[in-house]
């Protein structure tokens, strides 16, 4: 699937409803995974071993499919405010410039 850019800046910052939706899931997976990461981190000592947080991270990892379905959720409720606090009736938007698309018609 190629990039979306946008017709006015050419930039690859165009984002849609399908892509805002895989964007905040990611980013919901990510706040949800360094949330407890950073839990866990405050729980230890001050100055651990070295190779100490990749441990700890991948500890944390092993909890992954709570964390995705936690994060995904969080990631809904974001794609759902964006789509309707941001979009409204547009498909999509331009990070960068701020352009506002309409979906194409269907041909008649
Ligand atoms: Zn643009």
């Amino acid at each position: 699937m190629p990039t979306p850019t946008c017709c006015i800046c050419q930039s690859a910052t165009l984002i849609n409803r399908q892509n805002l939706r895989t964007l905040t899931a990611l980013a919901g997976v990510l706040d949800v995974l360094l949330r407890e990461y950073s839990a866990q981190q405050r729980k230890q000592s001050s100055s651990p071993a070295p190779w100490t947080h990749v441990g700890d991270l991948l500890t944390v990892l092993s909890d992954a499919h709570a964390f995705r379905l936690e994060g995904q959720a969080q990631g809904r409720t974001l794609a759902a405010n964006v789509e309707r606090y941001w979009l409204g009736e547009f498909d999509s938007l331009c990070l960068s410039c701020g352009f506002m698309l309409m979906k194409d018609a269907p041909p008649d």
